[in-house]
């Protein structure tokens, strides 16, 4: 049997045009890394940023699953470096996995380092404390419970709702796990607000804004489940619109605003910019007209796929198509039950889809899959997708985004190898080396 270092490196050979630090960074968002107790970190209390759960559980066993490391937090993101293929820095969201071949422990000179199989693969960098999670809000909630960062400190992430109405297996993405996890929080007694009320919110944001004195956070992201009906009388484009508006009337300018919501109808888009929002991610999940209807089964009912496209053109209008930054989550077009068989025609849909936004001068991106154990696409597929597809999917992005005149989507920090922070999925890390884009500034 193939073992995990040999097809690591097959791949490595393979596509030497894929930068190794990505076929690393692939493989462990894709399959999860374990930790001794020595790596992880003393929650809130230590020297450590700690991984806040900042909407999905990202993780492949259940908190219950997971050992000292439900006790223990492990670190938000880990930076590689170095080793027998020379990374350039790499940083790397946690996705906990006991069982993983990948593990992060101490070598034998007491130095943290990333083993695969048991060899020492490269040198590990833990994320430090931020000066702005030492301070809780004055009902004691942490800022890392309302306005957790991520991507090495670049992007605090506002998870706002934390639950999704689109509820229950009929109606859930079948790889979506924040129902789930807003469930294993509170049963494990952590603290978890289910809808963070805006002043907590601008009350965390004021805390960053005055302890990140090297301007360390550049952007934010409004997001939360979708809402169909209404949360505390406002239907989805008012919900998340009160957010925005409160926090540019409070930090004009300050950080980049972007806004996850459902493709909604032009005019409510509308009020997300005159807010002051600046990049708009209506995700589109998957590219496929059959497995978005069944992978997606909340989505295709309630606006279906054509017209949440036809959204996404629209806003285009609105945002400029630069600004329009549609997510998919790269993988689970080839989860069974319904998923391709094959890389390559899993491979030809997800381009397909790339050229249609791309040839609009819309850049999608991805995040990758993570098969949480209590999804169905995760119960069918604990491994995830092919590596390989991964890796020539990074290859097909930065080809169909050359071919269109396109260069790395605004709002995500610097682009390529050893410069990127975005950190689950490795797109950034594979581009040409470029300096952070940025949308424009409020009219
Ligand atoms: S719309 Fe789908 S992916 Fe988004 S939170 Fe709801 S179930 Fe999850």
């Amino acid at each position: 049997m193939q073992s995990r270092t040999d097809l690591v490196e097959g791949l490595m050979g393979r596509f030497p045009q894929v930068p190794r630090e990505a076929v690393v960074k692939e493989d462990l968002l894709r399959g999860g890394v374990a930790f001794d107790d020595s790596a992880l970190t003393d929650n809130d209390g230590g020297d450590v940023k700690p991984k806040s759960y900042f909407i999905f559980s990202f993780d492949h066993r259940t908190l219950p699953e997971l050992g000292t490391a439900a006790l223990r937090r492990p670190p938000e993101e880990i930076v590689l470096t170095g080793g027998p293929y020379g990374l350039r820095r790499t940083v790397v969201s946690v996705r906990v996995n006991p069982d993983s071949p990948y593990r992060v422990k101490e070598d034998g000179d007491g130095r943290l380092r990333l083993f695969l199989e048991n060899r020492s693969i490269a040198d590990v960098g833990l994320p430090p404390m931020p000066d702005y999670y030492r301070h809780a809000l004055a009902n004691g909630k942490s800022v890392m419970e309302v306005a957790p960062t991520i991507q090495w400190g670049y992007l605090i992430y506002l998870t706002v709702f934390r639950v999704c109405q689109y509820f229950g297996v009929k109606e859930e993405c079948q790889y979506c796990d924040i129902n789930h996890n807003w469930r294993q929080h509170k049963q494990a007694g952590r603290p978890y607000t289910g809808v963070k009320p805006v002043e907590e919110v601008l009350e965390a944001l004021d805390i960053i804004d005055r302890h990140d004195t090297a301007g360390a956070t550049k952007a934010y992201t409004l997001t939360g489940g979708s809402i169909t009906s209404q949360v505390e009388g406002l239907t989805e484009a008012d919900f998340y619109g009160r957010y925005a508006q409160a926090i540019e009337e409070r930090f004009p300018g300050r950080w980049i605003g972007k806004v996850v919501a459902q493709a909604l109808p032009r005019a409510e888009v509308q009020r997300f910019h005159d807010y002051g929002i600046r990049i708009y991610h209506p995700n589109y999940e998957v590219w496929d007209k059959r497995l978005f209807s069944l992978y997606c089964p909340g989505k295709e009912r309630y606006v279906g796929r054509e017209e949440w496209h036809r959204r996404i053109l629209d806003s285009a209008e609105v945002f400029g198509p630069r600004n329009v930054i549609p997510n998919f989550v790269a993988g689970v077009e080839m989860a069974a039950p319904y998923g391709f068989s094959s890389v390559d025609e899993a491979l030809d849909s997800t381009a397909e889809g790339l050229r249609f936004f791309m040839s609009r001068g819309i850049t999608p991106r991805f995040t990758t899959w993570c098969p949480e154990p209590t999804t169905p696409l995760g119960k069918a597929n604990p491994q995830g997708a092919s590596l390989e597809y991964h890796i020539r999917l990074l290859e097909i992005y930065r080809e169909t985004m050359r071919a269109n005149g396109l260069s790395s989507p605004p709002g995500y920090g610097p682009a390529g190898p050893g410069r990127a922070v975005f950190s689950v999925s490795s797109f950034m890390d594979s581009l040409p080396a470029e300096p952070e884009t940025q949308p424009p500034s409020r009219a």
